[in-house]
């Protein structure tokens, strides 16, 4: 242990030349571009999980990077608990690393606060709270008067409540990284320093050929860890990483007294509404901030001459926090600062990492933008060497997956988000705040007129799309709060539209899959668990992964024989190209066409009569069932109509050329006129769908459950055979260990946003997946996973919500139209 990790770091930051000269393997099975802290960790887990011949190189010596300048400050909060899990993997891991590798990593497991100082904090940190609980993280409340006994220099005053992490800590984060290199060494994983990576290329037989200056590696696998270089390594695949690095600071003061005569060390924290963050350093203080206007650094590429550098200090960029920082700890206000440190690091486009496969390559594995990386090194390596190995991550890593981006995510726009993730490091986003930077990226031809009508716009997977209709674009505004706000009557308004008359939707964002060719029909009925349709029909089917995992719920359609199309989560359609394409056979083609079809979907008792007025095709009761579908006109343009609806009321989607949606929108608007037709948004969407008990991917359906728990075994063909299907099998005969269910809460003013806690007699039993107002029946409503014992219908449980508990009552059918007759008449 060292007792102080800034100037082991900085000042004794080490090197080690054991590589230098040593001859580079002419193969490897995998190479790893860079020796920073994410890299290390990688090449620590391949080797560690037992693959052989694994290789790191790096240009300089290990920590080249903007691993040496860290702060080194460990913390498990994170918006997603999927990577809060991963937080507490990796500094769990720490303790492993040096022993393996009798190298120290400087940890100082302090503990650490965290600090509200108004309610909405409290707020945020009551539901960071609730996730804790059933994620068996170790944080408790504190009293405020405890603050002061736990860390004498913060003046308790200025605040409202503390929340306590006994997992936060400090470390060197020199000693960490090479902590990992030579803990990888004792399980065969090699280094080699000052072998810099100079082109990256696929040859005819599928590996890669990574060229140095001292020769080149024939590789199966190659991992893009460069870092504060990740978009130069990229581009000498062709890649456009949307990640930046940007400037940050963090000051050193002199001695405090009051430090120096502990007698101990003194715990860390974080203060979300001064947007700092401080720990002991030695016997003064380390405080980092980030600024609210944050600074890119070097947007046009990283100079390969860069190295252990620091920027110029720009202290009046930080004053404003600075200025909070002392009136909170005034002790920091007294002490000298003895180092301003200004270094750069790597932000992704939403703060979080992406790593995995890139879709569209083969083998090539990226962990670039981890701006957390003492953090979440650990948990990175961990998952992606899973990856690499068992070809699926051990837990559902969507929050940190590459593939949740597409090629909309231009290296300008990782800018522009970058920056604005930067500035929001420590700032709450609400459930329902949409962020107002890289916005219009991709819009639809109905835009203007949507936003002309009060459309209050959201966007996915890079598309605006509408969320609720207000009464004007004057009115399209919302504040951003836990609780319900003005939009809650607009969408009440949409939602009776829908179930008294007709509405519509646009769909544009719904992913689009193409499947064409001979084989299509039997690479279908394998990689889906469910039934492939006959032509002119469709259907909903799970897919799995080998695992038996949940990796897509999809509606298929036969437009003919060897032709078919498959409708999915817009979010996913880069993580669903990704995996089509692995292994395609050569008797069928495949596109992810979602780009190329737009559309309108229309709801509600009415929308037959609509469709009829603006279609020759009988689309009568008896002639155009539920789940048939046509190629035919609407609205005298060419679409697909699919007789299908996510409303629960009866309904078609009308998928359209985007040069022809202008068109069909004003024919359904002009044929609805007299019918009451209004246009609705996802809001309305998601609300109806909970009366319904339907999940949604990314929420309830997710790689995190199997078929049996989430109840999307009830669509999967036993009769054939499938991807996943002897683990599907073996969890069936199994039985689940938690439910998906659908839950009635008694609550006024305020619903679930996801994530909390429920409990049973007190005890965590499950979380909360999505919920929400369901306006057709007048209620609060969520869906969750809860232990399957405490998953029976009419079970009241507890859900936490902002601190307080609420009675929630387990549904044993939905709670709207229970017998589907609605949508299916
Ligand atoms: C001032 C500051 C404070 C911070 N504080 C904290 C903190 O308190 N806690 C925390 O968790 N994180 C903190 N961070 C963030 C943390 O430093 C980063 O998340 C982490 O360093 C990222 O590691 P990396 O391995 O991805 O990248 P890097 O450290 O940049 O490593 C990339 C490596 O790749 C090498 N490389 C690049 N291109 C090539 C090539 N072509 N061939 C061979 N090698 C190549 C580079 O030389 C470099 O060594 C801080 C960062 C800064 C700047």
């Amino acid at each position: 242990m060292t007792d102080d990790n800034l100037v082991q770091s900085t000042l004794n930051k080490q090197t080690d030349d054991s590589s230098r000269g040593k001859p580079l393997p002419s193969h490897a099975k995998a190479v790893i571009i860079g020796g920073g802290v994410v890299g290390c960790s990688i090449l620590f887990h391949l080797s560690k999980f037992g693959w052989k011949d694994v290789i790191l190189l790096e240009r300089n010596e290990l920590t080249s990077g903007s691993s040496w300048h860290a702060a080194g400050q460990i913390h498990t909060i994170s918006s997603d608990p999927n990577i809060s899990r991963l937080q507490s993997y990796t500094i769990g891991l720490y303790k492993e690393i040096e022993e393996l590798s009798g190298q120290s990593v400087g940890l100082h497991m302090t503990g650490g606060f965290y600090l509200a100082s108004n309610k909405t904090w409290y707020d945020y940190l009551k539901r960071e709270r609730s996730k804790a609980r059933y994620m068996g993280l170790h944080q408790e409340w504190i009293d405020l008067k405890e603050i002061a006994d736990r860390h004498p220099l913060i003046d308790p005053k200025h605040y409202y409540a503390a929340l306590w992490d006994d997992q936060d800590g400090d470390l060197d984060p020199s000693g960490t990284t090479y902590a990992f290199a030579k803990a990888a060494r004792t399980f065969g994983g090699q280094y080699f320093t000052h072998t810099p990576v100079i082109g990256t290329t696929m040859r005819p037989d599928g590996q890669w050929e990574v060229k140095t200056e001292r020769g080149t590696v024939i590789a199966e696998h190659v991992v893009n860890c460069g870092g504060l270089w990740a978009r130069e390594v990229g581009h000498m695949a062709g890649l456009n990483f949307p990640v930046q690095p940007m400037e940050h600071h963090y000051l050193i003061t002199d001695r405090i007294d009051e430090i120096a005569n502990a007698g101990r060390r003194l715990p860390c924290g974080i203060d979300y509404e001064a947007n700092i963050y401080f720990r002991q350093e030695r016997d003064g203080m380390l405080l980092g901030t980030y600024e609210p206007v944050g600074t890119p650094w070097k947007v046009g590429g990283t100079p390969w001459e860069f190295g252990h550098e620091l920027l110029p200090p720009k202290l009046e960029n930080i004053a404003d926090r600075l200025e909070l920082a002392f009136e909170r700890v005034p002790a920091l206000a007294e002490a000298g600062i003895k180092d301003a440190i200004n270094g750069p690091f790597t932000f992704g486009p939403d703060g979080n990492p992406m790593i995995g496969p890139v879709p569209g390559m083969r083998n090539y594995w990226c962990a670039v933008g981890v701006m957390a990386g003492f953090c979440q090194g650990g948990g990175v390596g961990l998952t992606l060497a899973e990856w690499m190995i068992d070809g699926e991550p051990s837990i559902d890593v969507w929050a940190m997956d590459v593939a949740r981006f597409g090629d909309w995510a231009t290296p300008d726009w990782g800018t522009v988000k970058s920056t604005e993730n930067y500035e929001r490091r420590f700032v709450m986003t609400f459930p329902n705040e949409t962020l107002p930077k890289g916005r219009l990226q991709k819009t639809t031809a109905l835009y203007d007129r949507l936003v002309a009508k009060g459309a209050r716009m959201g966007q996915g997977f890079g598309l605006e799309n509408a969320l609720w209709f207000a009464d004007g674009p004057e009115d399209a505004h919302e504040e951003p709060t836990f609780e319900r706000n003005r939009s809650h009557d607009y969408v009440a308004r949409e939602v009776k539209a829908v179930q008294e008359a007709v509405g519509g939707i646009e769909i544009a964002n719904f992913a689009k899959h193409e499947f064409k060719g001979a084989g299509a029909r039997a690479y279908l009925d394998r990689i889906l668990a469910g039934y492939v349709p006959k032509p002119g029909r469709l259907t909903l089917t799970p897919m799995l992964t080998p695992k038996g995992r949940l990796y897509g719920d999809l509606t298929v359609a036969c437009l003919a024989e060897d032709h078919f199309m498959l409708f999915g989560s817009g979010a996913m359609q880069e993580a669903h190209r990704r995996w089509f394409t692995r292994d395609l056979p050569a008797d069928l083609t495949y596109a992810n066409v979602s780009d190329d079809w737009h559309g309108i979907a229309l709801s509600g008792p009415k929308s037959r009569a609509l469709l009829q007025r603006i279609t020759r095709e009988d689309v009568s009761v008896e002639a155009f069932k539920f789940r048939d579908l046509r190629q035919t006109f609407v609205g005298g343009v060419p679409v697909i109509l699919n007789r299908i609806s996510f409303s629960g009321e009866l309904g078609y989607e009308i998928y359209c050329k985007p040069q022809y949606l202008l068109r069909l929108a004003e024919a359904v608007e002009e044929a609805g006129a007299d019918l009451g037709y209004r246009w609705y948004g996802a809001r309305a969407l998601m609300s109806m769908r909970l009366e319904k008990g339907w999940g949604v991917w990314t929420l309830e359906f997710r790689p995190d459950f199997n078929a049996v728990e989430s109840g999307m075994d009830a669509f999967i063909n036993w009769n054939k055979d499938f991807v996943g299907k002897a683990a599907a099998e073996e969890q069936r005969a199994k039985g689940p260990a938690r439910k998906l269910v659908t839950m009635v809460i008694e609550v006024d003013g305020i619903d679930v946003s996801g994530d909390e806690a429920v409990l049973q007699d007190g005890a965590a039993v499950g979380y909360v997946s999505s919920g929400g107002y369901a306006h057709r029946t007048g209620q609060s409503m969520a869906m969750g996973y809860v232990a399957t014992e405490a998953a029976t219908p009419g079970t009241v449980l507890s859900v936490e919500i902002l601190g307080e508990m609420y009675p929630a009552t387990i549904l044993g059918a939905p709670a709207y139209d229970p017998n589907g007759g609605n949508m299916r008449g």
